[in-house]
Order: structure tokens, then C-alpha cells, then sequence
């Protein structure tokens, strides 16, 4: 156990620039710096892990090669995390890093969903670990030959380097030399990391969950209560909620993020009133899967309204007949942008508008 590392940031509730007054004004929590993670102290034995680079931060916010942001829940014995990253390598760092935390082995591994970025570091626990997850993940990863589709396909493929074109031209608009400096650093690193992940990706064995269930499952370790929860579909077919009642703090994967989440495995309908669930649950930090903890439940009022918008906007360019990659172009949630800053102009990721009409036909067939 190393708290020395613990930096005690300054002020309890610092609002994030531009953002005061939305739901998203950020508490600084306590920080312990691994060499990989960062973790964010939300409770006791609680940390919210966001994957770095060698103590660098990406520039974009997540970090595409190690995955999703990760949760340390260390109980009275054993350690529970939640979700995997991306690779082997991924998740073979956060391990490491988890020691300056805890020597406490790790016991429990929850899979939110089954996307790569969640469940592809799983081949690196032994059969002393459980892994847990929705039934629906455990098919997911059986049939759906996760390393050949959607989202791995194009968020492994493109994603990264035109992550690094954008970061080129930030770089090139920068006129301060020292903080252009820093940024050239940074860049130096993304590539490295670019470089690594090539080779991590290698690695990955799509591993299932060896223990599922499909409505609730409650482990109680020494005093910590964790229930996990399947509050219905939505992003994806089997989504887990992870709810320390105690604590009262939520993990809800992609189902909800403080970002807009990927659409592109995504049951519409299901996925508003399973929010409205979400929100009955006695909780006052959700830690999501990708962006930063938020403790106001308006964010995910926000999150259903930018749902119903867009597919209100996509049924009607579909009904005019408009293909799907058209409409990715011409959809306009910018009226949403203030409470979701990553939203910079007209359009949306096509994967998710393809995913809309999908379902759409899906739905008619029913
Ligand atoms: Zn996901």
C-alpha cells in the first residue's frame, strides 16, 4: 500500500470551466497516479481508473487503446474490478497498478458488456477468478466473433490514427512554444502507444464470463455489499449495473456515460426505460464507463431527451428516404451540446445511425 502517492487536490466541488451550472461540474476526488492509471478515490476502497500512457494523459479524454474507464472495489480479502480494457496488455498493467492500492488479490472481474474495450483483458485471470456478467455477454462473446465486427472492427482499425491526425493539427495550431512544446511530447507518446497497441491487439483471446446471471446477482465480501443489476436493455443486449448500496455509487458501463455512448449494438426503446430504472436507484456518484464521474441524475434526463432527438430526427429522414450514412451527416444535436461537450458540430457516428435503422426494421418485423 503506497497513500504517499495520494494527492489531496485542493477544493471539494471545483466546477469545470464552461461547465458550471450543467450537470456535469466535476468533484476532484483524491488521486493515487499509477504508471498506467490514474485512480480517482470516490469512496473507501472505491477508485475510478482512467487509462493512461506511461503517466500521460490522451488528448482526447479515453484512451483507445486500453479501453474503457475501470473500477477498483478492494474488500475485506479480495478485489473486484469492473471491466477489462482492451487487451491483455491493458489489462495486465492495471493489475500491476491495482498493487499500489492493495496487495489483496483480485477475485472478482464484473463485465459490464461484452464490447472489446470492456471484456478483451479477461484472458488474463485464472480459474480462481470469477468473471461475472449478464448471460447475454457470455453469448456475445461466443457467437458474435467479436475481432471480425463492429465496434472493435473500425475503432481498432481507424480510430487511433485519425485520433492522431486530429491531435497533428491541434499541435500545428498551437502559436505558444512552451505549450506547443508539451503538446509534441504528448503527441511523441500517443504515437508510441499507437505503435504498442499494433502489437497488444495481437494478443487478445475473447474470453466469456465463467459465471453469468440475467436478473440479479449480490456478493457480500466482509461488510461490502455489490449487486449486480440488469435493469433491461439498451446499449447493448445485457448490460450490468454495479450498485454498492451502501456506498451509494453506480457503475453503469456504457449503458450510461457522462459522453454520448456508441449506438451501434444499442435497443432503443428498451434503452430510455432502462434509464428511467437506472435513475430509481438510491445513488449519489455513477462512475460510467467512458468520461468522469457525475453525481447529478439530470445528466441522464439529458442523455434520454439526445436519445429520443435523435431517433426522432432519423425516423424522419429515414420515412424520406434518406440512407443511413446520409442521415449520420445531416442529424443535429447540437441543441444537446451543453450538457455533452464531445458533441462539436451537425452529425453523429454512423455505426449508431446504421444501428437506428436496424432496428427499425427489426422492430417492424415484430
Ligand atoms: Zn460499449
Amino acid at each position: 500500500m503506497n497513500f504517499r502517492k495520494i494527492v489531496i487536490a485542493l477544493g471539494l466541488c471545483a466546477s469545470v470551466a464552461g461547465l458550471a451550472g450543467h450537470a456535469q461540474a466535476q468533484h476532484a476526488y483524491p488521486v493515487v497516479q499509477g504508471k498506467n492509471y490514474k485512480f480517482q478515490k470516490i469512496a473507501d476502497g472505491v477508485y475510478y481508473a482512467l487509462p493512461e500512457y506511461n503517466g500521460t494523459a490522451f488528448p482526447f479524454g479515453s484512451n483507445p487503446f486500453f479501453g474503457a474507464n475501470l473500477v477498483v472495489v478492494v474488500n475485506k480479502d479480495d478485489v473486484l474490478i469492473v471491466d477489462t480494457g482492451t487487451t491483455p496488455a491493458a489489462a495486465r498493467a492495471f493489475v500491476a497498478d491495482i498493487k499500489l492500492l492493495t496487495d489483496k488479490p483480485v477475485r472478482y472481474v464484473v463485465n459490464t458488456h461484452w464490447h472489446y474495450d470492456h471484456t478483451d483483458g479477461n484472458s488474463i485471470f485464472g480459474p480462481e477468478v470469477q468473471i461475472i456478467a449478464h448471460a447475454y455477454v457470455r453469448q456475445a462473446i461466443e457467437k458474435f466473433d467479436i475481432l471480425h465486427n463492429e465496434p472493435f472492427r473500425s475503432s481498432t482499425r481507424n480510430a487511433p490514427q485519425a485520433m492522431i491526425e486530429r491531435f497533428k493539427k491541434q499541435v500545428a495550431a498551437e502559436k505558444d512554444p512552451r505549450r506547443r512544446a508539451a503538446l509534441e511530447k504528448k503527441l511523441a507518446d500517443t504515437e508510441a502507444a499507437t505503435r504498442a497497441f499494433v502489437q497488444d491487439i495481437r494478443d487478445i483471446k475473447p474470453t466469456p464470463p465463467n459465471v453469468t446471471y440475467t436478473d440479479k446477482l449480490v456478493l457480500n465480501r466482509g461488510g461490502r455489499e455489490v449487486d449486480l443489476l440488469f435493469l433491461g436493455r439498451g446499449h447493448t443486449g445485457g448490460d450490468t449495473v454495479v450498485f454498492l448500496p451502501r456506498e451509494r455509487i453506480v457503475c453503469t458501463g456504457d449503458l450510461m456515460e457522462s459522453r454520448i455512448a456508441f449506438m451501434g449494438s444499442a435497443f432503443f426503446d428498451e434503452w430510455l426505460t432502462t434509464l428511467d430504472a437506472l435513475k430509481r436507484l438510491d445513488f449519489a456518484v455513477d462512475l460510467p464507463g467512458h468520461g468522469a464521474p457525475f453525481t447529478d441524475k439530470k445528466l441522464i434526463t439529458s442523455f434520454q431527451s439526445y436519445l429520443t432527438d435523435v431517433l426522432a430526427q432519423v425516423a424522419k429522414l429515414r420515412a424520406q428516404g434518406v440512407p443511413a450514412d446520409e442521415a449520420a451527416k445531416r442529424v443535429d444535436l447540437t441543441a444537446h451540446a451543453g450538457d455533452f461537450p464531445d458533441i462539436e458540430g451537425v452529425g453523429a457516428e454512423p455505426r449508431g445511425i446504421r444501428r437506428i435503422y436496424a432496428w427499425m426494421d427489426e422492430r417492424k418485423k415484430r
